[in-house]
């Protein structure tokens, strides 16, 4: 059974069709990764499914939940987390504040400054630390660690309030190619110990090839194809426009061509 069903969502910004009737599924456990050219609506995807853009047309539900319309808080606490692009930790805080912080934000705790909360969720933030190996830093600034791992405190915090779908904008943006594959290997280790899906942007192929499940490929917002890693190289329509020339053309007599390989 799906986590998240996506149905014939679109958003149009004026005359742009941003995203145009896209559809997919994403199973528990399963890591999908969303490709496409610039512009191709993946960010615009991303944003609905968060609930910081709203759709115009289509239905987008996790489990039994319709997310459009919601709040991104909503949609947050409904077990929808997420990372950035840019790292967004509190640089001067401690690793470990970081995670208490969010800790106490799913707990709604109010809190007036953070010495008061110092000793709250100490515990459980360490052991989040943990299972993203920064526990041995816990105590330094955010602005003291190196670039990658701040992204491994990203994903403690989004850990944070137990998601049951992780939705990851470049992941392995800025990285050298021995920590984008760490940062990987450590996401499905995470995805498959906590049964978590996981929807990623990326623009590395071989982070692609290397990583993911499924996945789906946009451009000019639409869906034009998805299935297998193995499947989608070999579609002739995404190495035109995706692998081949890089001038993307052709794509307005394109029609959403599945290759699933189930
Ligand atoms: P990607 O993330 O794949 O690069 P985006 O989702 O950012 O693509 O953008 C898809 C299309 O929608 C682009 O043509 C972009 O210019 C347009 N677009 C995105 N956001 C807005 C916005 N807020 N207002 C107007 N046009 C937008
Ligand atoms: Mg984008």
């Amino acid at each position: 059974m799906s986590l998240l069903i996506v149905e014939h969502v679109s958003k149009f910004f004026g005359g742009v069709r941003a995203v145009d009737d896209v559809s997919f599924e994403l199973k528990a456990g399963e890591m999908l990764a969303l490709i496409g050219p610039n512009g191709a609506g993946k960010s615009t995807l991303f944003n609905m499914i968060n609930g910081q853009i709203r759709a115009d047309q289509g239905s987008i539900r996790l489990l039994k939940n319709e997310l459009i319309g919601r709040s991104t808080r909503g949609i947050w606490r409904l077990g929808v987390g997420r990372t950035f692009q840019i790292a967004h930790t509190f640089s001067s805080l401690t690793v470990v504040e970081n995670v208490q912080i969010a800790l106490l934000s799913h707990e709604r705790k109010v809190f007036g400054f953070l010495r008061s909360a110092a000793g709250l969720y100490r515990g459980r933030a360490l052991a989040l630390l943990e299972q993203v190996g920064m526990v041995d830093q816990a105590d330094r600034a955010c602005h003291e660690l190196a670039y990658s791992d701040n992204k491994r405190v990203e994903l403690a915090i989004a850990l944070s309030n137990d998601p049951a779908l992780l939705l990851m904008d470049e992941p392995t943006a800025g990285m050298a190619s021995r920590e984008r594959s760490d940062l990987m290997i450590l996401t499905r280790r995470l995805a498959t110990e906590r049964n978590i899906a996981v929807l990623f942007t990326e623009h590395s192929m071989d982070v692609v090839f290397a990583h993911a499940d499924r996945m789906i490929v946009l451009a000019r917002g639409r869906l034009i194809a998805q299935g297998s890693p193995e499947a989608v190289r070999e579609n002739a329509l995404v190495r035109e426009v995706y692998f081949g020339s890089g001038v993307v053309s052709g794509l307005k007599s394109a029609t959403a061509r599945g290759v699933s390989d189930e």
